[in-house]
C-alpha cells in the first residue's frame, strides 16, 4: 500500500503542477480589458481598431494605439454577420486587419472544461493505479483462470536431452518408451495399445526428476509445459482447478507435449487427511487433474509427467490405471553414477590435469546429484576466493566437507580448554569407530569448528550400502555415545557439546525398536501409525497404535539398548587409553588428521569377520 500512496502523491502533484501553469496561462490571456460588444461596434465606426484576431467566440481586439481588449461574441456567430447585425459600413470594417485561428478557439473550449474535469481524471487514474497494484502484488489473483504453465524446449540452446543426466539407466530406459510414444504415436496406437496418460517419478530431493522430465520433452522434441503443484494452492479457492483446465486445454493445443507437475504432493494428498481449511482448494485441483487425465480421448497425446519424493502420501486414486500407472524410480546415484553426474557437471569448468573425479565419487555416498552439482560449485567459488585458474583436488575436499557440514569456522575464539575437551571428545568417536568391527572407517577427524559443531569426525562406507544390520546400528550408537563417555572418563565431568550425539544414539535406539523390529523382546512389529496431517502448517507425525503399557516396555527397551552401547564403548575406551592420548596429542598438534596418517598411528582398521 505504501507504493500506492506514493503513485497516488505523484500524481497528485503533477495535477497541482499543471492547474498551476495553466492558470497562470490562462491569466495572461485575460490581461487584455474586457470590453461590451456595443463598445467594441462604437470603436470600430469611430475607426480606432487596427486589427482583429478571431478565436472562437474571443475576439482579442488591437487598437490603433496598442491597447488591447478582448470582446466576446456568440460562438456561432461570425464576425461579418455580426458587423452586418450592427449595421456598420462596410468600409469601416475592411479596413481592420482581422485573423481568424480555429484552433486556439479549440484549445480555448479545453481549457475552460478542463478544470471541470480535472477532479474525474484524477480519480480516475487514482483507481487505474490502485488496480494496477493489487495486480501487482498478486497478480495471478485477478488473472482467474491462467495456469501460468511456462513452456520450456523452445530454444534449441537449452535444450536437455538424455545425455545431460547421468546414471539411471534403468529409468532412462524406462522412459525411452514414453519417449517412442511420443514421436511415433501411430506405431503403437495401430496395434491397439493405449498410449500411457501418466508418469509418474519418484526420487528423493535433488535426485534429477525436474531434469529428468526435461530430458524426455527434449528427447521426443515436443513442448513441455512446467507448473509446479505449490503454484495451484493459492488465496481463492477454486483457482487451482481452473488452472488445471486452462493448462489442459493449452496442452491439447499443443499437442503432442508433456505436460510437467512437479512436487505433485502438493496437491495430490490423500483427500481427506488434512485439518483446516486448505486441503478442499487442494481436493479440487486434484479432482480437476483426475478429471482431465481422464477426459483425453486415446488419440491425444498428451503425457502427463509428474514428480515426487513423498510417494507415501499421494492419494490412491492418482496411482490407478490409465492415470499415473507408470512409475519411475530416481536412486540416489550410486558410485559409478556419482562419477558420471560430475563428469557431466565438470564439463564446463576448468579442472587441473590431475583431478581424479572418481575419488570424489568415493567419498561421497548419500550424495544426490544437486550435492554433486553444488560441491563442484563450492569447488570452483573457492579456487576464485584463492585466484587461481583450475580446481584442484584440495579444492574439491574442501568442498565435500563444506557441503556435508557447513564452512568451517577457524575465526571461532575457543579458550585452551574447550580446544583440549572437544579433541578428546572427538578421538573418542575415531577411537571407538575404528576398533568396532562392523562401522564405516574414520576418514577424517577435526578440531576446528564448523557449521554448528565444535569439531567432527568424518567416517565413510567403504561401499554404498543399502540395508543395515542390528549390529550396525548398536555400533554405530556406540560412536555416537563416545565423545560424551570419553569427556566423562577424562574429566570426570560432561559437556553440553554432546547434546546432538545423544539424541541422534536415542533416536536410533528408538527406530530399532519401532520400525526395525530389532528388539528381542517386543518382537517384529511396528509401532506407530506415521499419519500426515497438516495442522497450521506443522505436520503432525506417529499415532500411537500401543497400549500405555507398551510405551513403557519400549522406553525400558530403549534405555537396555543405550546401556548396552555404553558398555561396548567403555570398554574400548579404557582399554585403548594410549591409543586415545595419541591421538588428542596429534589433534592438539595440527587440529586435523587424515585416513592415512590416523591409520598409522593406530594400525589398519580389524577386518570384518
Ligand atoms: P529434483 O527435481 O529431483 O529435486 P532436480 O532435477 O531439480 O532434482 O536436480 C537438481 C540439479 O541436480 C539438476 O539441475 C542437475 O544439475 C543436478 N542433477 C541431479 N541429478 C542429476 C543427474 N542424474 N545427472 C546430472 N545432473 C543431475
Ligand atoms: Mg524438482
Ligand atoms: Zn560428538
Amino acid at each position: 500500500m505504501g507504493n500506492l500512496l506514493k503513485n497516488f502523491l505523484i500524481i497528485l502533484a503533477a495535477f497541482l503542477l499543471i492547474a498551476v501553469v495553466f492558470s497562470s496561462f490562462s491569466g495572461f490571456s485575460t490581461e487584455p480589458e474586457r470590453v461590451g460588444i456595443q463598445e467594441f461596434i462604437t470603436q470600430v465606426n469611430n475607426e480606432q481598431v487596427k486589427e482583429v484576431v478571431v478565436e472562437g467566440s474571443k475576439m482579442v481586439v488591437t487598437l490603433h494605439d496598442d491597447t488591447k481588449e478582448v470582446v466576446k461574441k456568440e460562438t456561432g456567430e461570425s464576425l461579418s454577420e455580426l458587423f452586418k447585425n450592427y449595421g456598420v459600413e462596410p468600409e469601416k470594417s475592411t479596413k481592420i486587419n482581422i485573423d481568424i485561428r480555429e484552433n486556439e478557439g479549440a484549445s480555448y473550449v479545453l481549457g475552460s472544461i478542463l478544470p471541470f474535469l480535472l477532479p474525474f481524471l484524477l480519480i480516475g487514474v487514482f483507481i487505474y493505479f490502485m488496480m494496477r497494484s493489487i495486480q501487482g502484488a498478486n497478480s495471478r489473483a485477478l488473472m482467474f483462470g491462467q495456469s501460468g504453465a511456462k513452456e520450456f524446449n523452445k530454444d534449441e540452446k537449452n535444450k536437455v536431452t538424455f545425455k545431460d543426466v547421468a546414471g539411471v539407466k534403468e529409468a532412462k530406459e524406462e522412459l525411452s518408451e514414453v519417449v517412442e510414444f511420443l514421436r511415433n504415436p501411430k506405431k503403437f496406437l495401430d496395434l491397439g495399445a493405449r498410449i500411457p496418460r501418466g508418469v509418474l517419478l519418484l526420487g528423493s530431493p535433488g535426485t534429477g526428476k525436474t531434469l529428468m522430465a526435461r530430458a524426455v520433452a527434449g528427447e521426443a522434441g515436443v513442448p513441455f509445459f512446467h507448473i509446479s503443484g505449490s503454484e495451484f494452492v493459492e488465496m481463492f479457492v477454486g483457482v487451482g482447478a481452473s488452472r488445471v483446465r486452462d493448462l489442459f486445454k493449452k496442452a491439447k493445443k499443443n499437442s503432442p507435449c508433456i505436460v510437467f507437475v512437479d512436487e505433485i504432493d502438493a496437491v495430490g494428498r490423500r483427500r481427506g487427511a488434512g485439518l483446516g481449511g486448505s486441503h478442499d482448494e487442494r481436493e479440487q485441483t486434484l479432482n480437476q487433474i483426475l478429471v482431465e487425465m481422464d477426459g483425453f480421448d486415446p488419440h491425444t497425446n498428451v503425457i502427463v509427467m509428474a514428480a515426487t519424493n513423498r510417494p507415501d502420501v499421494l492419494d490412491p486414486a492418482l496411482l490407478r490405471p490409465g492415470r499415473f500407472d507408470r512409475q519411475v524410480i530416481l536412486d540416489n546415484p550410486d558410485i559409478a553414477d556419482r562419477e558420471a553426474i560430475l563428469k557431466i557437471h565438470a564439463k564446463k569448468k576448468p579442472l587441473s590435469k590431475d583431478v581424479e573425479l572418481r575419488r570424489i565419487a568415493e567419498r561421497t555416498p548419500g550424495f544426490s546429484g544437486a550435492d554433486l552439482a553444488n560441491l563442484l560449485n563450492e569447488a570452483a567459488i573457492l579456487t576464485a576466493r584463492k585466484n587461481r585458474k583450475t580446481i584442484e583436488m584440495e579444492e574439491l575436499f574442501e568442498a565435500i566437507e563444506k557441503t556435508m557440514l557447513g564452512p568451517e569456522r577457524k575465526s571461532r575464539v575457543i579458550t585452551k580448554k574447550e580446544r583440549e575437551i572437544t579433541a578428546y571428545h572427538e578421538a573418542g568417536h575415531a577411537l571407538v569407530a575404528h576398533f568396532l568391527p562392523n562401522t564405516d572407517p574414520v576418514h577424517k577427524i577435526s578440531i576446528i569448528a564448523r557449521g554448528r559443531a565444535g569439531g567432527y569426525t568424518l567416517k565413510l562406507p567403504s561401499q554404498d550400502k543399502h540395508m543395515h544390520t542390528k549390529s550396525e546400528y548398536l555400533e554405530e550408537m556406540s560412536v555416537l555415545l563416545a565423545g560424551f563417555l570419553t569427556e566423562k572418563y577424562i574429566y570426570n565431568e560432561v559437556t553440553t557439546g554432546a547434546t546432538s550425539d545423544l539424541r541422534r544414539a536415542t533416536q536410533t535406539a528408538r527406530k530399532l525398536i519401532t520400525d526395525f523390529g530389532m528388539s528381542d523382546e517386543l518382537g517384529p512389529r511396528t509401532f506407530g501409525q506415521k499419519e500426515e496431517m497438516i495442522f497450521l502448517g506443522r505436520e503432525i507425525h506417529e499415532q500411537k497404535d500401543y497400549s500405555e503399557k507398551i510405551a513403557e516396555q519400549i522406553d525400558a527397551e530403549i534405555s537396555k539398548f543405550i546401556d548396552r552401547a555404553v558398555k561396548k564403548a567403555d570398554e574400548i575406551i579404557r582399554d585403548k587409553k594410549e591409543e586415545l592420548q595419541k591421538i588428542v596429542d596429534l589433534l592438539l598438534k595440527q587440529e586435523t588428521i587424515e585416513k592415512e596418517e590416523f591409520e598409522k598411528l593406530l594400525g589398519e582398521k580389524p577386518e570384518i569377520t
